[in-house]
């Protein structure tokens, strides 16, 4: 689809690419660990360029559970590293981005006092699949006991505790009577990795015109003059000159070396798929907490509430990185099964299903390793440039919760290979909106006091919410000339839409949808919805009549495609969630 190259925000970011061509580091890939990458060699002062092919966050950062996670189940791999990792960098997120990062209560039932306990040591000795079992009671506690030790930390988390099935059932009434034992211990999620991601982006363009970023910009290829770029948007073509080219690029990273001419077989991911429902009853059987179980095949599965809806996963299966990534109709049917074993009285269907995704884990190669017990921790690949000097620097695997510290390691060999020193450390560096979120009830009312006035403190709460301390940017703008709500859900502005396009890099309609506003991820979208949006975005991204009802079609059929949304069967009917 072409737009107006003038016109757009976006695509002006695209055209300085091509017009100065040239950056001491290029990385291509923006998930989450391309972009924290970005933010830390920024805050260094590196003359630092992202790409992405896509929109920001369209991979596998728009693929997970929403977990910010020790990873207790990896313990049983003996990851003790990548727990421990993982577990302090949960502590310092719930620090320095509040506004999206959340202590998630997660309840684990148990059906069993010692079942998993034998297939546990033989995994770690092996690192091959033992008898799929369902964990224990032993285990867990084993496991939570060392988990509470990883994570002392002036108690950033509770710990945690065990429940026979009597005290169980008072507390979540609705779980199955057959249980035994549950463990309830502490991890976090964040409700919006995308706006998470965005904020990340957002901190490392801020520190001044040596950062640039474009989306829709593809590596196709190597020259000597640098890496092909492709403007995704208009087809233009251009190389690019960087000394140290890092590859990002996720679970497609061996896709783009071979683009390169640096051919690798790094990788080895596995795809796993969530639905979202709109189901009061279930919401509330949650008791507004994760449930954290082993399904009978050995695979992890959560149930939990995620803004105002609940999120069901995962699974884990090989998958052809050539074949699209679809959520399936026998995954969905699983997911059915799995919370009838957990609630069995609650009845769930199709009908409940307002959206689906899937993405691919960057994992390594595992070769006969099965799915579920393949390493989640990352490592960093280095060869030559080819083509030109410099070097070609690869992440394999990476998880959302350790961003901020792979990106330090990531950026620490990059700053080695510069020959630049290190002079400003992430580590407790608040991210966007996180900086002077109000911490507590007295700090919150102040913060409504004082911007309530202008939007209403109920609308000033929303924004809070959506985008933390950068609420205060947004309402500023909001009242700078008149505003509405969107008439078909009022939840949202035109003013705000208008803002997220401006400011955000919006090039297409999906984008707006799926990674600048949770609007598809709750459900409640409609074509008279979408035309609205495009209504409010084609001044601000210079598209025409026919272009709008263009991109208003293209994101109905990736709606309809990729996350199971059929508009024209949809409800206008917007529930506040
Ligand atoms: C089902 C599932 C559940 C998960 N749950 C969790 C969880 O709960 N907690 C957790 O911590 N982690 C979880 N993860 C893992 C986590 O989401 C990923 O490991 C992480 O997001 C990877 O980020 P990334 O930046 O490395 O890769 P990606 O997010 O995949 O980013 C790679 C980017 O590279 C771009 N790209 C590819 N080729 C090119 C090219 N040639 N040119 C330019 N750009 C290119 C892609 O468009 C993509 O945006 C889960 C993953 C999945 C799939």
């Amino acid at each position: 689809m072409q737009s107006n190259p003038l016109s757009s925000p976006a695509d002006s970011a695209r055209s300085a690419l091509a017009e100065r061509p040239t950056a001491k580091v290029l990385i291509i890939g923006a998930g989450i660990n391309g972009i924290a990458t970005f933010r830390d060699l920024a805050l260094q002062g590196v003359d630092v360029t992202i790409i992405d092919r896509g929109d920001y966050v369209s991979g596998a950062s728009a693929a997970s559970s929403h977990m910010i996670h020790g990873g207790i189940r990896y313990l049983e791999n003996g990851e003790f590293r990548l727990v421990k990792e993982s577990v302090t960098e949960r502590n310092g997120l719930l620090k320095i981005a509040p506004h999206y990062v959340k202590p998630l209560k997660t309840t684990v039932p148990m059906f069993s006092a010692f079942s998993g306990v034998l297939a546990a040591p033989l995994r770690f000795l092996t690192h091959k699949q033992g008898k799929a079992q369902e964990r224990g009671a032993l285990l867990i506690k084993v496991g939570l006991v060392l988990y509470d030790s990883f994570s002392r930390d002036g108690g950033s988390v509770p710990k945690h505790e065990f429940h026979g099935r009597k005290k169980s059932l008072e507390r979540l009434p609705r779980l199955n009577p057959g249980l035994k034992y549950t463990a309830t211990y502490y991890d976090a999620s964040m409700h919006d990795p995308e706006r998470l991601a965005l904020d990340v982006l957002r901190d490392g363009l801020d520190t001044g015109a040596h950062a640039r970023a474009a989306n829709y910009v593809e590596a196709v290829g190597m020259d000597a003059d640098g890496v092909r770029l492709r403007n995704t948007v208009t087809g233009e073509e251009f190389s690019f000159a960087a000394d140290v080219v890092v590859n990002t690029s996720g679970p497609w990273t061996d896709l783009t070396n071979a683009a390169l001419g640096a051919a690798s077989t790094y990788m080895g991911g596995t795809k796993g798929s969530h639905i979202v429902l709109d189901h009061p009853e279930l919401l509330a059987a949650t008791g507004g907490g994760e449930i954290f179980f082993e399904n009978s095949d050995g695979r992890i599965v959560l149930i939990y509430p995620l803004a105002g809806r609940v999120l069901i996963g995962t699974t884990d299966l090989e998958h052809d990185m050539s074949q699209p990534i679809r959520t399936t109709e026998d995954e969905i049917d699983y997911f059915f099964d799995l919370v009838k074993h957990v609630f069995p009285d609650i009845t769930v269907d199709r009908s409940h299903i307002v959206f689906r995704f899937a993405g691919v884990r960057p994992l390594p190669r595992h070769d006969d390793e099965a799915p579920g017990f393949v390493s989640r921790d990352y490592r960093i690949e280095s060869s030559p440039l080819g083509a030109r000097p410099g070097t070609l620097l690869s992440l394999v695997g990476g998880k959302w919760t350790t961003f901020r510290a792979l990106a330090e390691h990531l950026s620490g060999d990059i700053l080695t290979l510069l020959g630049v020193p290190r002079t400003v450390s992430t580590e407790g560096l608040a991210i966007g909106g996180g900086k002077d979120f109000p911490a507590t009830p007295a700090a919150h009312t102040v913060w409504l006091a004082a911007h309530g006035d202008e939007v209403g403190r109920a609308r000033a709460q929303a924004l809070l919410t959506r985008y933390g301390t950068r609420a205060g940017t947004i309402i500023d703008f909001l009242t700078e000339a008149p505003d509405a709500p969107l008439a078909h859900n009022p939840l949202y502005t035109r003013r705000e839409i208008e803002y997220l396009a401006r400011e955000e890099s919006v090039t297409h309609l999906i984008d707006l949808l799926l990674r600048r506003t949770s609007l598809a991820f709750v459900g409640g979208l409609s074509v008279a919805l979408l035309e609205e949006l495009a209504g409010v975005l084609a001044p601000v991204l210079g598209w025409d009549a026919a272009q709008s009802a263009a991109e208003v079609t293209a994101a109905a059929q990736e709606l309809a495609e990729v996350h199971g949304v059929d508009l024209l069967g949809a409800s206008e009917a917007v529930s506040a969630p």
